[in-house]
């Protein structure tokens, strides 16, 4: 063997072990985000890797009218890899934008996998579907997106909406929606819909959905908009890493001042965190790098049903809302609130310690599985918080 051949073998090996490391890390991660304990994580990495044994479940992406903004945030998610993530671990077994047959090739595809799998294929959908002269305006292959969904649904085991246009319209649906454009939950009658809205919708949490029902063998348990629980259960408002100014009263009063390079609160630049229920501020996008709201721009509310009317204008103060109170409140909290201030630092060295803890936890497991005794980490099971 040429010297060229054994480092090309320990680059392999290299790249195994990332690779299982990454798959650890993922783990830990789903285990925070679904609310379980540390314990559960071999128990998720068994499950998942049963499932990519197993090809279940069957997955099948369909986009309508929508930007491909939620496949770019998927293939951007935190770990693993899109890559292993898909091909490995789940069954991806149609995506328009991702896969690598077009045409009538992909249109067999299809069909070859809702009858092999009929029954238990998650259905994602990505995009608004438009109802208007029957639909015409968002066809592939020659059928409406209602057509589609409509010979799909008898085959499907649930369907996932995923970013706001298909889980409520979004922006095709704004004012005066010129093609009827609803969000997937006004198509599917028989099947359950899971919406993951936002703009995009937050690649973790997809994943999470995924991984909640591979683990538990059942979907999440949702709000009344059909949202996981799991994740639309806070505002971002709540976790957001410039919360300590808005209870401080220090705000950010036009992008070039003094406050926006200290990094101060949005609230009076148009912020809706305080109305807006998502995890971005925990669960960032681009492998974790950062989020609007970090980066400087407030919120737009993007995961709530029609944010884009409702939420207009962008850089104002939220319209007055029904029994919300932040108004009043952000004009006078810097007299009386420092007191919060402790208390949300606080909530976010929490999550951060989690995360953290979590994340070492499955390194540790990694190294033990190189060692060749990670099965008996497995014994010590988690379950649903
Ligand atoms: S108003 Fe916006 S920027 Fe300010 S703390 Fe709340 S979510 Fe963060």
């Amino acid at each position: 063997m040429s010297a060229i051949d054994v480092l090309e073998k320990l680059e392999e090996r290299e790249i195994e072990e990332l690779n299982r490391r990454e798959f650890f890390k993922f783990c830990g991660r789903m285990a925070v985000l679904l609310g379980l304990s540390q314990t559960a994580i071999p128990r998720i990495a068994r499950a998942v890797e049963k499932a990519a044994r197993d090809g279940r479940p069957s997955v099948i992406w369909l986009n309508f009218q929508d930007c491909a903004g939620n496949t770019e945030s998927f293939t951007r998610a935190t770990a693993p890899s899109v890559g292993e993530a898909l091909l490995d671990h789940v069954s991806l077994d149609y995506h328009e934008v991702l896969m690598a047959a077009a045409g009538h090739r992909a249109e067999e595809r299809l069909k070859e996998v809702l009858k092999e799998y009929s029954g238990q294929i998650i259905v994602v959908v990505e995009g608004a579907i438009p109802t208007k002269d029957d639909g015409i305006y968002c066809t592939v292959a020659g059928r409406t997106a209602i057509q589609i969904l409509k010979e799909i649904e008898p085959h499907a085991l649930a369907f996932v909406a995923v970013g706001t246009c298909a889980a409520f319209g979004g922006i095709p649906k704004a004012n005066p929606n010129p093609t009827g454009a609803v969000g997937l939950e006004r198509i599917i009658r028989s099947k359950p819909v899971i919406n993951v809205p936002g703009c995009p919708a937050n690649p973790d949490v997809i994943m999470a959905v995924l991984v909640h029902y591979v683990l538990f063998n059942r979907l999440p348990e949702l709000d009344a908009q059909r949202r996981p629980k799991f994740a639309f259960g806070k505002k971002i408002h709540d976790t957001c890493e410039r919360r300590p100014h808005y209870d401080a009263g220090q705000f950010v009063l036009s992008f070039d001042d003094y406050g926006a390079k200290q990094g101060y609160c949005l609230y009076k630049v148009g912020c809706k965190g305080p109305v807006t229920y998502n995890v971005c501020a925990a669960w960032r996008w681009n492998m974790d790098a950062s989020w609007p709201v970090k980066s400087g721009h407030p919120c737009l509310g993007c995961s709530e049903r029609d944010f884009w009317d409702r939420y207009y204008p962008f850089y104002e103060h939220i319209p007055k809302t029904g029994g919300f109170g932040v108004e009043a409140r952000a004009d006078d909290i810097g007299k009386v609130a420092l007191g919060l201030t402790g208390l949300t630092v606080g909530a976010h060295a929490l999550y951060t310690a989690v995360v953290k803890s979590a994340e070492r936890f499955a390194e540790k497991l990694a190294s033990k599985a190189e060692e060749g005794t990670g099965e008996s980490e497995g014994k010590d099971e988690g379950g649903e918080a």
